[in-house]
């Protein structure tokens, strides 16, 4: 196996076309994430960003084109496939922690079966991750027993527990009630400074203002716009992102 160039974009997209049945969901899709860039992707719903997102991580395959992380293109199955979703860490948003868990045990999970972790370490990583995430005193409970944003902070731990070299966050907040949706975007601005690199698909313009690097802006399945977030805030250069910034802003 060759080493991946540290030169390489994390994430790289090349040409990607995807069909549901007839529906053009994805057009050509061109786009790259170099290493500890943010990049925020914007778009009215239907637009494809759940299946950008879902598409990085193999989640639904792809009808054509090139898909590389960190230099490496993304393997169809396999035990390459479950490092790669290792690599790739994914945060929804519906939390999908396991409901019969401990929130501990929902963060060891795959690291020990995965990464084949020992148990000591694994536990002593997913409660630094706790930790980090400001949830460490609810690691004995069950998600049911924790707030919206307390078990988005916890899906947050389990995909970091995996050390990813990329995260993917598909609507992080949108079904947290309001008083939540910071809690959760401190989070994520936070593990920003640090110099992960994220695609994050959110409605949060405050945290597309702040933290992003780079604004992707989709309609009909397309990359309509592809700027800074200043540029794309107070010139969008498209009627459609115009449109769309008008309706929420
Ligand atoms: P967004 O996340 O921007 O709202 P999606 O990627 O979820 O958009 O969906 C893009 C288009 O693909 C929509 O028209 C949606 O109805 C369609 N779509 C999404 N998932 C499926 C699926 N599993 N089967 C068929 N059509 C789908
Ligand atoms: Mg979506």
């Amino acid at each position: 196996m060759t080493e991946a160039a540290t030169d390489a974009p994390m994430i790289r997209m090349v040409e990607v076309d995807k069909f549901f049945g007839q529906l053009h969901v994805l057009k050509n899709i061109n786009i790259e994430v170099p290493r500890g860039q943010v990049v925020v992707v914007l778009g009215p719903s239907g637009s494809g960003k759940s299946t950008l997102c879902r598409s990085i991580n193999r989640l639904e395959p792809i009808n054509s084109g090139l898909i590389e992380i960190d230099g490496k293109p993304l393997p169809a199955e396999g035990k390459e496939l479950a490092t790669l979703r290792a690599d790739v860490g994914m945060v929804f948003q519906s939390f999908n922690l396991f409901a019969h868990k401990t929130i501990l045990d929902n963060v060891m999970l795959a690291p020990v079966k995965v990464r084949k972790m020992a148990q000591p370490e694994a536990k002593r990583t997913a409660m630094e991750l706790l930790e980090r995430v400001g949830i460490a005193n609810q690691a004995q409970k069950y998600p049911a027993q924790l707030s919206g944003g307390q078990q988005q902070r916890a899906a947050i731990a389990r995909a970091l527990a995996m050390k990813p070299k990329v995260m993917l966050f598909d609507e992080p907040t949108s079904a947290l009630d309001p008083e939540m949706i910071n809690e959760v975007l401190d989070v994520m601005t936070t593990l920003a400074e640090e110099g992960m690199t994220m695609l994050v698909v959110t409605h949060e313009m405050g945290f597309a203002r702040n933290a992003a690097h780079r604004v992707v802006f989709m309609a009909d399945g397309e990359i309509v716009e592809d700027s800074v977030p200043t540029e794309f805030f107070s010139a969008p250069k498209s009627n459609r992102a115009k449109d769309f910034l008008g309706k929420i802003l």
